[in-house]
């Protein structure tokens, strides 16, 4: 159900989401972008193009610069993602954890390292990682550095593709999906989750986001 397609912001061209990794190394118009970018004088560094997804439906390229930290990466996931309540996240990467808030005591001798460190300290080319939002109702992602090159951009982060919304359809009149319910986690037009057995005041609206659905949460507080 559904689909993974996205749009190429380059080129404006249409995607599977197991294309557009391939794609976006080639692009002739992100090449002409990233030279310009390039060419204007500011410091280049190490640019990281990250693959993030959760199943099949959801994902994202973004390119982050290598300096920047798996903070940044973090409040980024959060931001358009994840972000209900302020719960705890974990980065693994190569059975080095890493977590969003300083361990006071290393009682166990195996704390969390702090995601306050540079992309480029911890990641190389094809390392393969995940990151893991809220320990009760948790959201995993996996990750992967689908390569590294020299360059500058214009923020820490930039965005490159994302899947575009999955379409759901009504469990019971298979018209499309506005709601899901978050009990039992249904699907329903803004029609039948009136009558839903479970009652309205546990229907949410389907969100682009792994996290729909789950724990309150109602989608990015800006797009
Ligand atoms: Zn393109
Ligand atoms: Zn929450
Ligand atoms: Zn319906
Ligand atoms: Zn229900």
């Amino acid at each position: 159900m559904g689909n993974s397609k996205g749009e190429c912001r380059f080129c404006h061209k249409i995607f599977s989401g197991r294309g557009i990794g391939k794609h976006l190394l080639a692009c002739g118009a992100k090449k002409e972008k990233d030279e310009t970018l390039n060419n204007r004088g500011k410091n280049q560094g190490y640019i990281y193009h990250l693959k993030i997804s959760a199943g099949r439906l959801y994902w994202f390229h973004i390119e982050m610069e290598g300096m920047a930290t798996l903070l940044d990466l973090d409040d980024f996931l959060r931001g358009i993602w994840l972000e209900c309540c302020g719960h705890l996240s974990q980065f693994t990467i190569r059975g080095v954890r890493y977590l969003s808030y300083e361990e006071p005591d290393d009682f166990w001798g195996d704390a969390p390292e702090s995601m306050n460190i540079p992309l480029e300290s911890v990641l190389d080319l094809k390392d393969k990682f995940d990151h893991k939002y809220d320990f009760g109702t948790p959201t995993v992602l996996a990750l992967q550095v689908m390569s590294i090159r020299k360059g500058a951009i214009d923020e820490s982060i930039r965005i490159l593709a994302r899947n575009h919304p999955p379409v759901f359809e009504c469990e019971n009149c298979k018209k499309i999906a506005t709601q899901i319910c978050s009990l039992c986690m249904e699907d329903y037009c803004d029609k039948c989750i009136k009558a839903h057995e479970c009652g309205e005041d546990y229907a949410m609206p389907l969100v682009n986001s792994p996290r729909t659905g789950v724990c309150g949460y109602v989608g990015p507080l800006e797009e």
